[in-house]
Formats: C-alpha cells, structure tokens, sequence
C-alpha cells in the first residue's frame, strides 16, 4: 500500500473515530495524524492499522484502538514541557504519540522481545526523546521520578502506590483500574499529599502483570 494511502486512512480515523467523538485536544488530534500507526504493527495486519479496534502485536499482547490512545493521552493535558512514564510500551505506538506531545518520555516494558522491537521502530522514525527499559512498571522508575504525566496501558487491580508517589505536585496519573473483565479508565492528579481520582470510562485492556499489578501466576 502506498504512503498516501495510509495518510488518507490517517485522515478519515482522526475524522471519524477521533472527531466524532469527545477528542478535541488541537495538539492531540495532529499528532494522531502525524504518527504512521502501521509501522507499528505486524506487516501482515498493516492493512487494518487504521481500524476502529485494537489488533495483535505478539506474546499476547495489543496495540490499543486508536481512540483509546488519542483519549488517555489528551486527559494527561501535555503541553509540551512534560516528563513522562509510560507503562506497557508494547508496540511503541502510543510511546510515539507521546514522543510528539512531550519533552522525554521514559516507557517501560515487560517483555525485552516488545522492547526491543518498539525501540527499533521508533529509531528508525527518528524519535530521539524516549529511553525504553525492560521491567516490572507496576514500580514505575523511582531514578528518574518525578514525572509531570503518568500513562499506564495495562489493566492493574488498584492503583499501585509507587506511581502515586512518583507523581510530580500536579502531575496526572492515568490508567485502567478493575478486574480482568472491565476496568474504569481513571485519572489522579497529585496535589501535596492528596491523590484526586476521577473516572473517565469503562474499558478493557490487558492485564498489568507485576508486584503491584496482577500476580503472573494469574495471568502469563
Ligand atoms: N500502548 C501499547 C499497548 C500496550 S498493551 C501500544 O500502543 O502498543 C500492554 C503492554 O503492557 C503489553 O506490552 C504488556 O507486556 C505490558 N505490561 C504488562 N504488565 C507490565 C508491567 N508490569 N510492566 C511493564 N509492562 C507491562
């Protein structure tokens, strides 16, 4: 497929899926367009990049819907100056839009096969301002908190306090907060030593698997 036409189905995902919908975040919605999402998945499945759905990326795992990534990043209110923590690299797709959107983006992997796969994408898309490390994100990454914005792509069953504390003053946490069937998209923002929470929607993703997350043993 040629290079407009993935533009073209670019267009027609931020119209219709994004748009239409509740994104309106200016900075948000031309990062979506600016982001090749089907380099970001399988070859085989590039065709079906632009879809209104979540697809396949290995061990398991998922690149999210489109809309999914374009409403938890506009609920972290970037501006441009943050730092941010990523949870669940996974392909790297969303590490991309938060590469646009922010000044450094830490993203954290379980699987060193995602990593390095994701850190291999976005090099050769020429992002320079992310550093991806392999380990347990239920722990955040205590050496380089604290972080203006904290986004987690995997289900946890509460909110994990090391993410709390790694919290800038003001700073956002979003993630998904349930059991394994359906979780609430949630935001806290931290203010001194009181963490406000507020639900955004009901979403499913896959679980967060780690010490603070769910226990492997559950889930693989
Ligand atoms: N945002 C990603 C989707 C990630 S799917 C994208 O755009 O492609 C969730 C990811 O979280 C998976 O890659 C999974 O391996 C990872 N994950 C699960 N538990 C984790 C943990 N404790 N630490 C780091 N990553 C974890």
């Amino acid at each position: 497929m040629a290079q407009t036409d993935f533009q073209l189905m670019r267009q027609r995902m931020v119209e219709e899926q994004l748009k239409s919908r509740d994104i309106a975040d200016p900075r948000v919605l031309q990062a979506m367009q600016d982001v090749p999402r089907h380099r970001f998945v399988p070859d085989n499945l590039q065709h079906l990049a632009y879809r209104d759905s979540p697809l396949p990326i290995g061990q398991d795992q998922t690149i999210s819907q489109p809309y999914i990534v374009a409403l938890m990043t506009q609920a972290l209110q970037l501006s441009g100056h943050e730092t941010v923590l990523e949870v669940g690299t996974g392909s790297g797709y969303h590490t991309a839009i938060l590469c646009e959107l922010a000044r450094q983006v830490f993203s954290l992997e379980r699987y060193p096969e995602l990593a390095d796969r994701a850190g291999a994408t976005l090099a050769s898309l020429g992002y320079e301002n992310v550093e991806i490390h392999v380990g347990d994100g239920s722990q955040g990454l205590p050496d380089m908190a604290p972080f203006d914005a904290i986004v987690v792509s995997a289900a946890a069953p509460g909110i994990p306090n090391p993410l709390r504390g790694q919290l800038a003053e003001g700073g956002r946490l979003v993630l998904p907060v349930g059991d394994r069937e359906s979780q609430w998209l949630e935001r806290i923002w931290r203010y001194g030593d009181t963490w406000n929470i507020e639900r955004i929607t009901l979403v499913m993703f896959v679980p967060l698997v780690g010490m603070h997350g769910f226990s492997g043993a559950q889930f693989r």
